[in-house]
């Protein structure tokens, strides 16, 4: 029987172009060869397509090396008016066919997805048309009957309903967050205002994520309009933080926002009520963020949305039937799903419509729950953070202890800032515990500041984006503090509950706690954790506050080694990443810079694994014989093995590679903390700790009044996640029981232990072992 042909699979990038584009061209040119299938890529967006001749070309897995780390779409993009008429799409379906191209990956916005659907409806018709004006025979077009088309969502404005994030918007939404950074240093020294345009014209994502991200004073968006009174409230509130001491305003305002009456609110006019003298008469500048947004190399987790859809799309192809509906593929939450993909379109154009016809409650009903929750997170922390809207009566006031337990981690301060502006809100009082259960243990009564104290607005007020833990952490547990004495503190400073954001140690600290109820009925208050350590390894949860922020830093990291890799040519760099017994960062990073191969602990080191990936390394550099100049990366989580660490791995292929090529090993240590948090870590911070402190709240005050009830409530003392497509609680009982590897610290089920044989495929790494 004769082979079934090979599929021919093309992937487009088109629209506007979105950092991570390159890691969908890079993923879907790999996977497709490794499948058995021809790849090609469309110059040029439609315009390729229609255009034809060397816009389409046939790709070779080398032909995509390094595209991960450059910014844009390498493969170019452009606006085709010519695809908007059928003549121009009868073209595009004629040159699909002469080169034999059978499905069609196209990353791009609404716009060219909904081009890409048309496409696909007319695709028949399209092929009737071309037999019947005689420009293709049936023979030629009875291969093609039938046009298999996936979506992927590249856009900076996140816009698409139905994925919790586009490819490209949390990489702008960086830059976004580090110019107001930048300013609000300046702002700061001047004791100025600044009035921030941002993009976005229907869709207030990169507004509302960098006012939460951020903590900026106000934010307009389009879906989500000001009442008529927004000048008052605005100056009002601006006034407000002024009073306690603020020496910097900053307002966001995405390029759509509109007020309620759908009249256009512009930065000017913002500028001209802030500086208006009569009123608050503030020095205020206007900063216009523009193309600065689209720039710059992908962060860590567009590579990650890229690579992985790229993958996804091309299952997603080989999988499909000519019934299968067309789909795009999507990111809920931390779960990549398929999606019908017209429907998602639809939902998308009638948001931009209810925001012109002015119903917004039902535009913001058609973003997804992220989307609110952060504009509620928002409201609550910067709008209400001054404690001047307490909703719960007196008597289910509670006082809530905050404590940071294990190594510092990005997110944990905007964590604490977001809980004690929600305490406040709710007329809860929080209280700081500095210096972890160490701190709680040892300096109570006579320390001069205390350990334990209210916090102070202002001061936390500046924590949005701070790196570290300003309360301070400690990695020592309650049992090591001594439990007698902790449970008597925690009854001394009358605490209802305990707020906990750390690690695996916060992690075991919340399981001795539960586990000594039994002995002090003290400690049966609610309790409970906020996940956070760059190691990503605590269970109940797929991430973890400061991952990404870690995972940012050692792609950066990563990307400068090789490009100096990369310039003395011939060099393999082995890097030894953070992570304790969890492979996560190491999988991750090898996936955001396309690693050569991956040391992990969950599967060890072995001298058979070093021999296959030393040969395939040495077949790699003969073949390459100096035309290519890309460096090659290794890394070896710190754990991964007793024996060869990256040093010695970086000599072990040195001295195999007989000169032929160099080795070295690198280790970026405590770097991998990272200094100022990423974006995503401050947001999901802030949404967490929010829904943790609405958790902690439902017991009110004085549970221990009612030990044994607490007792048997599992989620007492439980563990706040992301886990697949949902965010939850668990109780902590049920994951040290079911969930917890303890010998090595770590969950028993590593969620990302197949994103590691993406990191091998798209590595072109060699099989282990080697097949016979
Ligand atoms: P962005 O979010 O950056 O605006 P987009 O994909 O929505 O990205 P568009 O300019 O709307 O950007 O669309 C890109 C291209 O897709 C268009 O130039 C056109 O070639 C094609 N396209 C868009 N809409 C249609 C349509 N309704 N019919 C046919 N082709 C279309």
């Amino acid at each position: 029987m004769a082979a079934a042909p090979k599929k021919k699979i093309a992937v487009m990038t088109s629209g506007g172009d979105s950092p991570g584009m390159n890691g969908v061209v890079r993923a879907v040119v790999r996977m497709a060869i490794h499948m058995g299938c021809d790849a090609f890529c469309v110059y040029e967006g439609y315009e390729g397509l229609v255009r034809g001749g060397d816009l389409i070309k046939k790709m070779s897995w080398e032909d995509v090396r390094g595209y991960l780390s450059e910014g844009g779409t390498l493969i170019g993009t452009a606006r085709c008016m010519a695809f908007y008429e059928r003549p121009g799409r009868l073209t595009a379906a004629k040159n699909m066919v002469l080169n034999g191209i059978d499905a069609l990956i196209i990353c791009g916005g609404d716009g060219s997805l909904t081009g890409a659907d048309r496409f696909r409806d007319e695709w028949p018709s399209l092929l009737e048309e071309l037999v019947a004006t005689k420009q293709l025979d049936e023979k030629q077009i009875a291969p093609y009957k039938h046009l298999n088309i996936v979506g992927l969502v590249g856009s900076i404005d996140n816009d698409l309903s139905g994925t919790d994030a586009t490819i490209g918007a949390y990489s702008a939404l960086a830059r976004i967050c580090e110019m107001v950074d930048y300013i609000e240093a300046t702002a700061s020294s001047h004791s100025r205002a600044f009035v921030i345009e941002v993009m976005g014209r229907h869709c207030g994502w990169l507004a509302l994520m960098a006012g939460v991200a951020t903590g900026a004073d106000f934010i307009f968006i389009p879906e989500k309009p000001r009442e008529d009174n927004w000048r008052e409230e605005m100056c009002e509130i601006i006034k407000k933080h002024r009073g306690w001491g603020k020496r910097k305003t900053i307002v966001i305002i995405a390029e759509g926002a509109k007020d309620r009456h759908g009249g256009k609110i512009t930065p000017e006019m913002l500028k001209d009520l802030l500086a208006d003298k009569s009123g608050l008469a503030l020095d205020t500048r206007i900063t216009t963020l523009g193309h600065v947004q689209r720039g710059g190399t992908a962060v860590a987790y567009d590579r990650m949305l890229g690579t992985l859809q790229g993958v996804e799309a091309v299952k997603a192809v080989l999988e499909a039937t000519p019934e299968t509906e067309t789909c795009f593929i999507a990111i809920t939450e931390n779960k990549i799903v398929r999606k019908p993909l017209m429907t998602a379109v639809k939902e998308t154009q009638e948001v931009a419509k209810l925001i012109d016809a002015q119903d917004f409650a039902k535009a913001m009903s058609l973003r997804d729950t992220e989307f609110s929750d952060q504009y509620q997170s928002y409201m609550m922390t910067t709008a209400m953070g001054a404690g001047d809207h307490i909703d719960v009566e007196s008597s289910k006031r509670m006082k809530i202890g905050f404590v940071n337990v294990g190594a510092p981690a990005g997110g944990m301060n905007a964590a604490v800032r977001a809980g004690v502006a929600y305490c406040r809100s709710r007329g809860h009082a929080p209280i700081a515990i500095h210096n972890g259960f160490a701190g709680l243990a040892r300096h109570h009564g006579d320390a001069p500041v205390g350990s334990v104290r209210p916090f102070e607005w202002l001061e936390v007020d500046g924590w949005a984006s701070k790196g570290g833990s300003e309360i301070g952490t400690n990695r020592e547990l309650p049992e090591e503090s001594g439990m007698e004495l902790i449970a008597s503190l925690i009854k001394k400073y009358e605490f209802d509950a305990l707020f906990l954001v750390g690690g695996f140690e916060a992690f075991h600290a919340v399981s001795q706690l539960r586990k000594a109820r039994a002995q002090y009925p003290e400690l049966c208050i609610p309790m409970t954790l906020l996940p956070a350590t760059i190691s990503n390894n605590v269970p109940g949860t797929e991430y973890s506050l400061g991952s990404d922020t870690c995972l940012n830093e050692l792609v950066s990291y990563c990307d400068k080694i090789k490009q100096s890799a990369s310039a003395t040519r011939r060099r393999v760099f082995v890097i030894e990443t953070q992570g304790g017994r969890s492979g996560y960062v190491a999988v991750l990073s090898g996936l955001g810079v396309g690693a050569s191969a991956v040391y992990i602990p969950e599967e060890g080191v072995s001298l058979e694994m070093l021999n296959s990936d030393v040969k395939h390394l040495k077949d790699v550099f003969t073949r390459d014989r100096g035309q290519s100049r890309a460096g090659r990366l290794l890394l070896v989580n710190e754990k991964a093995s007793k024996v060869y660490s990256a040093k010695l791995i970086a000599d072990i292929i040195r001295e195999e590679a007989h000169d032929r090529f160099e080795a070295r090993d690198s280790i970026p240590g405590h770097v991998q903390q990272g200094g100022v948090p990423s974006p995503m870590d401050r947001c999901r911070a802030v949404r967490l700790a929010i829904k943790c402190i609405q958790h902690l709240e439902q017991y009110g005050p004085g549970s221990y009044k009612n030990a044994e009830k607490i007792k048997e409530d599992p989620l007492s003392a439980s563990v706040i996640g992301i886990k697949g497509a949902a965010v939850v609680f668990t109780g902590m009982k049920e994951l040290e029981e079911t969930e917890t590897d303890w010998k090595n610290r770590r969950p028993k089920e590593a969620h990302w232990l197949e994103m590691k044989d993406v990191v091998d495929i798209l590595g072109g790494r060699a099989p282990y072992p080697q097949p016979e």
